[in-house]
């Protein structure tokens, strides 16, 4: 366990420690305002939130993502007397240069390099099911000291029908998708997070779902850090969606961390206490500015600005909003609702809420 423990808080932690280098000077060189503190009044209990997340959500996400992996990905039988059942065969059709591939039932393959080897290393295996054929082009990268396999696919050419039972339709997504260069999987992907990110956070600001997502929305000062502040539950269903949607549409694991990356890094940086907005393109990419006003404290901006990346898709559904003069919200923080101050009391606050909420008036949102 304390193994576990520190695998989860080490990279965590040092994560936080290089976005803390970076975002700190963006605001200090861009303050948004006027006082500009490296640790404010609340800090703390962000930071209490960004280390017990991971923590409390470690066991129910990883069972999680194993139910959905092998409910899109398994659902061709492995048992050979089941009806629908098809035999995979996996081969090698160009062996890697500075090492020896092994496959093993599943089917499945590993890669061992050559002693002393670092570097790039490619190679070409052919998987057929049935009518389906797919050969991919794997690049391997291996590091030295200590030793460190990791894997792309680079590129995927399928041949037969590409459905196979339930997964039928994914598999085609992820067919059309994985066939298309990198760069264009890249927007393409970060785009449908975001689309269905934007209903999933509408959805928070809704009766029901608003008490979770209070916790976020009560930073009085926003900063990087703010960012951090979400209730567990709020976290979980935020981690689901992503799963769910790199799970369906994306093939190559390489692919699914540089999104994940990309948009929590993207997240961090658009609460940051800084003056940044991009002008026109404000309408299309989002801004710290942007979502600084999702977080104001007045009610002309209450649930707007919904997007992580693309505020294209606030204006496309109406909830784009940006006063003429480009300027930071004068308060930040809730409109109506007041919440407790500490972690623990944040956590029970939502279940409180709702189970008041039975024989009492509506909610605030
Ligand atoms: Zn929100
Ligand atoms: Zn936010």
């Amino acid at each position: 366990m304390p193994d576990t423990l520190s695998a989860i808080l080490v990279p965590h932690a040092q994560a936080l420690l290089g976005y803390a280098v970076v975002f700190a000077l963006l605001e200090f060189g861009f303050p948004a305002k006027r006082v500009q503190r490296l640790w404010r009044r609340d800090s703390a209990l962000d930071l209490a939130y960004s280390f017990s997340l991971p923590l409390l959500l470690y066991v129910p996400h990883t069972l999680t993502l194993i139910f959905f992996t092998g409910y899109f990905l398994g659902a061709v039988p492995a048992d050979p007397d089941a009806p629908g059942f098809i035999e995979r065969q996996l081969k090698v059709v160009e062996n890697p240069r500075h090492g020896a591939v092994s496959i093993h039932p599943g089917p499945n393959w590993t890669y061992l390099p050559q002693p002393g080897f670092s570097g790039l290393d490619t190679m070409v295996t052919r998987e057929s099911a049935g009518e389906n054929e797919t050969v991919k082009t794997i690049l391997i990268r291996v590091e030295a000291e200590p030793q460190k396999v990791s894997w792309a696919v680079t590129s995927v050419q399928r041949t037969g029908r590409s459905s196979e039972g339930l997964s039928g339709f994914f598999m085609d997504l992820r067919t059309w998708n994985a066939e298309r260069p990198f760069l264009v999987q890249l927007v393409l992907v970060l785009f449908a997070m975001d689309f269905i990110g934007y209903w999933r956070h509408r959805l928070m600001h809704s009766k029901y779902f608003w008490p979770f997502h209070t916790i976020h929305h009560s930073s009085g000062s926003v900063d990087w850090l703010s960012n951090e502040r979400m209730h567990p539950v709020n976290q979980f269903i935020n981690t689901i969606v992503s799963f769910l949607i790199l799970i369906a549409l994306v093939e190559d694991p390489f692919l699914s961390s540089i999104c994940i990356f990309l948009r929590r890094g993207y997240s961090l940086y658009i609460h940051c206490n800084a003056r940044i907005s991009y002008g026109p393109l404000d309408y299309v990419l989002t801004s710290p500015l942007f979502h600084r006003w999702h977080h104001a404290n007045c009610p002309e901006a209450e649930n707007r600005n919904f997007a992580i990346f693309f505020s294209c898709i606030d204006w496309m559904f109406g909830t784009h909003y940006l006063p003429a003069r480009r300027e930071d919200p004068e308060q930040l923080g809730l409109v109506r609702d007041r919440i407790p101050d500490g972690l623990l009391g944040q956590w029970i606050y939502p279940f409180a809420k709702l189970f008041r909420v039975k024989d009492s008036a509506g909610l605030g949102g």
